[in-house]
């Protein structure tokens, strides 16, 4: 058995601490796939289960890292073989399967999406669990038989990680895209992006009536609370919001009204688990609808060796962009 570098976080009676260490390969979690993990990327999930300050890790000793891409070395499932090159992104890695955050990883097959020739792991990386979200959000409103023909789109928390993509992945989908955000300095990113109008975000944060001026056909949104519950008084008839986030609140204090008056629905989205085929599906889309050099433009790669120190400060919101690992296996 070969032995390999990761970050492990260990837990005593009283706290956590993350550390590199020197593992070996029988110690890897059961799994029909192993893998050279040859890049991750850094979350806030994955800072805050280095540092200790949310409750992430629901099994100990964990290696964090919650996107994995990486290329198959040894397969006993029936749709991977060595060599091939995979993405893993959410199913539990780096909270109660061993996560990104080492040279090795064993995993279940059905966790894995072969990447699409155009998409290297590095930028499946910069993807991530917020990509492919995004794009879920899309696909779900596209599944309610929206088309930009409908009319204007939202997106909340646009400069956030879900939010950029949403924006991008929309507007490349033909929407025009409104943005909301906090942030106004951020304009000129947010049309960059693809945004055709700028909502600041102060004018959806307050309570209002339930049915409110109709203004959106779609929407992604990343923040829930009243600012979901605006939005959804704000949907014209028959239009839906694609919920991921709670970035604002985990309450919806909302009427019936906007669902049996104008037929609007709330579509939940989740991407930790959803089903294969989804997955599959959005990683193709992805691949289809994205700029590499939007991508890019996101991207900052640094050293395994630089990784525990980079996602300890991503909870004092230090990171901007996608910090993504490169683990070398020299
Ligand atoms: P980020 O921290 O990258 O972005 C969140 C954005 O929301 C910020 O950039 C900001 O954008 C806006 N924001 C921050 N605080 C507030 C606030 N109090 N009220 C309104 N807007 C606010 O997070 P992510 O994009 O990675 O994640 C967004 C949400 O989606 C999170 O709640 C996360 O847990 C969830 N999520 C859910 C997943 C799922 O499977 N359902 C998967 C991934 C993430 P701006 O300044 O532009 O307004």
């Amino acid at each position: 058995m070969s032995s390999f570098r990761a970050i492990r976080i260990d837990k005593d009676a009283t706290s956590s601490t993350a550390a590199y260490v020197e593992m070996s390969e029988k110690d890897l979690m059961p799994g029909d796939v192993e893998l050279d993990v040859t890049h991750s990327a850094i979350n806030y999930k994955d800072g805050l289960a280095v540092t200790g300050k949310g409750p992430v890790v629901r099994r100990f000793p964990m290696i964090p890292g919650v996107d994995l891409a990486g290329r198959v070395t040894h397969s006993a499932h029936g749709d991977f073989r060595p060599g091939d090159i995979v993405v893993a992104t959410g199913c539990g890695l780096g909270e109660s399967h061993y996560g990104g955050f080492a040279q090795k990883a064993r995993v279940n097959g059905d966790w894995l999406v072969r990447l699409p020739d155009s998409l290297t792991p590095a930028r499946a990386m910069t993807i991530g669990t917020a990509g492919l979200t995004a794009m879920l959000c899309v696909l779900a409103l596209e599944r309610h038989g929206l088309s930009p023909a409908d009319g204007l789109s939202v997106v909340t928390g646009a400069t956030g990680g879900v939010g950029s993509f949403a924006v991008a992945l929309l507007a490349s989908a033909g929407w025009r895209v409104a943005a909301v955000t906090g942030h106004a300095a951020e304009a000129e990113y947010l049309h960059s992006l693809g945004a055709g109008e700028i909502i600041l975000r102060e004018s959806l944060a307050s309570p209002g009536k339930p049915l409110q001026t109709q203004r959106f056909a779609a929407g992604i949104d990343t923040v829930g609370g009243v600012t979901l519950v605006n939005l959804l008084a704000q949907t014209q008839f028959d239009g839906a919001i694609a919920a991921c986030g709670n970035v604002g609140g985990m309450d919806l204090p909302t009427t019936v009204a906007p669902f049996i008056l104008r037929g609007v629905s709330l579509l939940g989205v989740e991407s930790i688990r959803p089903r294969i085929a989804l997955r599959r599906a959005a990683w193709a889309r992805i691949a289809a609808d994205i700029d590499p050099a939007m991508i890019d433009s996101m991207m900052e790669i640094i050293p395994f060796e630089q990784a525990l120190e980079r996602a300890s400060t991503i909870v004092t919101g230090k990171i901007r962009g996608r910090v993504v690992i490169e683990i070398s296996h020299a």
